[in-house]
């Protein structure tokens, strides 16, 4: 195998790099490989800090010294950390990497070139390592001397603490962890800014640019209010101009940091870009839309004339940018009061009402922040008329965040002392995407709908998978932006809250002589659903609430008191024990199918042996139902129903769908609802990825479709790795849906070009 060089120059970085350079240097390398104008860079290698470490001899000892640490002890641990960065810093960086520093930084520029230096961590088995925020960068570096001290700073960010702390905890093997250095000249922008090269709502060939004086990230962070311009790629010409007065600009502070400054005179109402800047722009911007294949949201800034692009990757969701854009500039002064869990995306302020007993949801009004210890689905009511939610417990997949999420509702959760630190009346602001609470009222861009549908259009709806992207739904008021988002069908109807939100439980309609009422619910609500997804499959799962969440409601009284209500009496196993409950719900499924939904399949949850299965169907099948022509199928919430997945499958099974959010659970053995666990709740543990991927595997052999519903169905990360694995569709929340479907196209992609490029190697 050849030998990696200690420095390799962006030109010469391939993806396959990344090992050597990161997903930074290799993001970097593949920008400039299509001949965008990238400002002038090169990585010092991870193999040439390893060099470094085998060469002084500090790899042995520091290895040595990690050996019997307890990471949760924290003095041992800050105590190995130190010892370990402090043999980096004072270990002799060999002379000849010194050297080859040297002259790259020379052959950068002829005198001492400003540069930014930059961590970019490796793993050996994890490429694109996503040790985000971990490692540190420094900006402002002037001098060979200062550069090479830069380097050496960077290798030691290494073993912060934290980094060791994260990387025993995701189970990385600290032998095979690496770090590579990217040294990029900083280019101190006089105008800058970012632009969308395809219009990022309806998906047009138009060209937005925004841009301002001094550092992009006056216009990232919203801090000013920038020009705008649009191109339009059809006739190639500047369409509309909005020049705004720009009364502040960002620029550096001395060696570190940026500072805002004033703009004086008449150059806060002077036109930022030319029209010939604007045409390279978008030129530069339709590169990188064919390259990527999907309309870009690229970083951009000009000196002296010259353009540079600094970034570019897909366009999300415009509305979370904006979001987040108006509120930063004031976020830097503001007071952080309570961090959880960003469980819901949004920002909002508002009064806090705090909520003990449900029965106090009366005082709720319109726009207050809703504060309670743990929500219930008998709070769904109050739940839709604040503008943020904010609880003790839960995780990201507890039943509060679910809920909020489809609402559109912010919401952090997990805060552990949110009722006890906040005051009823007290005004706050809510970030639901980070997890924060901030005193008093920041002021922030309007939300510029944020599930909207975006995907309907001609947009990034275009963009077609192989693998299918589907959406969850709980609500059926959601089923409208649900459909808005061309999802290809619904994964997951939760059908608890179409129930629940009439605050009877399922037991009480039967008691009550009520069953009519019941099947019409759950009829007229499925209904909503369907009619939002002609022709798509729509899988409606049956009832699958803890017994806990009924206990506030009418009827509630009757449930019984569990212990552990997570492993109890729920799903399928409930519904086989009480048939009538059962017998409604699949009465109101017959009606449906009667009328003609026959897109409507029947999914089973919290199976965990084939035998329940062929329970359920045979009771089905004694309701009436024609079972071999209908589509059941499992959900995989128990780690029992991955490992006989290929019995369920003998069974009849049609379909198989993760349920993560209980999987993970089971399988770690960690509650879901429980906050003082919530860090070690890891969708990624590598128990459940073998779990899942034997599940898929045996799903393929057998030609069954395989899907997943749970909460990391929505995460890019976990989509890529299942589309890796030969998932067939992927369910996410209605917020996640362009992501999602970006992630899968991407990696689909990349997949088909392996492909080829290794039949053309053959
Ligand atoms: C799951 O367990 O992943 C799932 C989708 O079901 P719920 O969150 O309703 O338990
Ligand atoms: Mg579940």
């Amino acid at each position: 195998m050849k030998e990696v060089p200690n420095i390799l120059w962006l030109e010469e970085i391939r993806k396959e790099d990344i090992p050597s350079v990161g997903g930074k240097g290799a993001s970097l390398g593949e920008m400039a490989s299509i001949g965008l104008p990238v400002p002038k860079a090169f990585v010092v290698t991870a193999q040439a800090f390893r060099r470094f470490l085998v060469e002084t001899g500090i790899e042995k000892k520091i290895f040595a010294s990690y050996e019997k640490l307890d990471v949760e002890n924290n003095e041992a641990l800050e105590k190995a950390a130190s010892g370990a960065k402090s043999m980096v810093l004072k270990g002799k960086m060999p002379a000849i990497l010194k050297d080859e520093i040297r002259k790259a930084y020379k052959k950068m520029s002829s005198g001492d070139l400003i540069v930014a230096v930059r961590s970019s961590a490796t793993a050996e088995d994890l490429p694109d390592a996503s040790f985000a925020g971990q490692q540190e960068t420094y900006l402002n570096i002037k001098g060979e001397a200062a550069l090479l001290t830069a380097v050496q700073m960077c290798w030691a960010s290494l073993y912060g603490a934290r980094a060791i702390y994260y990387r025993a905890k995701q189970g990385f093997d600290d032998h095979s962890v690496n770090i590579a250095v990217v040294v990029q000249q900083l280019v101190h922008s006089e105008k800058a800014g970012v632009m969308f090269t395809s219009h990022p709502i309806t998906g047009e060939p138009l060209t937005i640019i925004e841009g301002s004086w001094g550092l992009g990230e006056a216009v990232v962070s919203g801090t000013v209010s920038p020009d705008k311009y649009i191109f339009d790629q059809r006739s190639q010409k500047v369409t509309d101009v909005l020049v705004s007065n720009k009364k502040v600009e960002i620029i550096a502070d001395g060696d570190h940091g940026t500072k805002v400054v004033e703009v004086t005179g008449a150059r806060q109402d002077t036109r930022v870009l030319s029209d010939a800047e604007i045409d390279k722009l978008a030129m530069y911007g339709k590169i990188a839309e064919d390259h990527y294949g999907i309309p870009q949201d690229v970083e951009w800034s000009i000196v002296g004339g010259t353009i540079y692009i600094l970034q570019s990757r897909p366009i999300t969701t415009i509305g979370n940018r904006k979001e987040a854009k108006g509120m930063s500039a004031e976020k830097q002064s503001a007071t952080i009061i309570l961090k959880g869990q960003g469980a819901a995306p949004g920002i909002a302020s508002g009064r806090v009402v705090i909520i003990r007993d449900v029965k106090d949801t009366g005082s709720v009004k319109e726009g207050d922040i809703l504060v309670t210890r743990m929500t219930n689905p008998d709070m769904v009511p109050a739940m839709r008329k604040v503008a943020a939610i904010v609880t003790d417990e839960g995780g990201m997949t507890c039943h509060a965040a679910i809920v909020s999420r489809e609402l559109g509702t912010p919401a952090v959760v997990g805060t552990k002392t949110a009722t006890h630190i906040l005051k009823s009346g007290q005004v706050v602001t809510v970030d639901g995407e980070m997890g924060l609470i901030y005193e008093g009222e920041i002021p922030h861009a309007a939300p510029v709908a944020a599930a909207t549908p975006q995907q309907g259009g001609a947009g990034p709806a275009a963009i077609i998978t192989a693998t299918s992207v589907k959406v969850n739904v709980s609500i059926p008021e959601a089923a409208v932006r649900a459909a808005a988002t061309g999802a290809d069908g619904v994964g997951l109807l939760r059908i608890e809250h179409l129930i629940l939100g009439l605050n009877k439980t399922p037991g009480w309609f039967i008691a009550n002589n009520k069953e009519e009422d019941f099947v019409r619910e759950l009829h007229d609500g499925i209904k909503i659903v369907l009619d939002a997804f002609p022709g798509k499959p729509v899988w409606v799962r049956t009832l699958d609430a803890p017994t806990d969440e009924f206990r506030n409601m009418m009827g509630g009284e009757n449930e019984p008191h569990e212990h552990n209500p997570m492993l109890g009496w729920r799903g399928i196993r409930r519904d086989l024990q009480s048939q009538d409950q059962f017998r409604l719900q699949v009465e109101s499924f017959k009606r449906l199918w009667k009328e003609g939904y026959d897109n409507l399949g029947i999914m089973f949850p919290m199976v965990s042996h084939p035998d329940q299965f062929v329970a359920a169907k045979a009771m089905m099948k004694a309701f009436g139902v024609d079972v071999e022509n209908v589509t059941l199928g499992i959900m995989i919430e128990i780690p029992s129903s991955a490992i006989m997945i290929e019995e369920f499958i003998r069974c009849g099974i049609k379909f198989a769908s993760f349920g993560t959010n209980d999987l993970v659970q089971y399988t770690l053995a960690i509650d879901r609802n429980n906050e003082n666990v919530a860090d070690m709740y890891q969708p990624q543990h590598p128990a459940v990825l073998h779990l899942i991927h034997n599940a898929i595997q045996v799903c393929r052999e057998y030609n069954v479709e395989c899907s997943i519903c749970g909460q990391a169905g929505s995460d890019p990360k976990m989509a890529m790795w299942l589309v890796e694995h030969g998932i067939s569709s992927i369910s996410a929340n209605i917020d996640a849906i362009a992501k999602i479907r970006q992630a899968v196209a991407r990696t689909e992609k990349r997949i088909i070009l392996e492909a080829a490029r290794n039949r053309d190697a053959e």
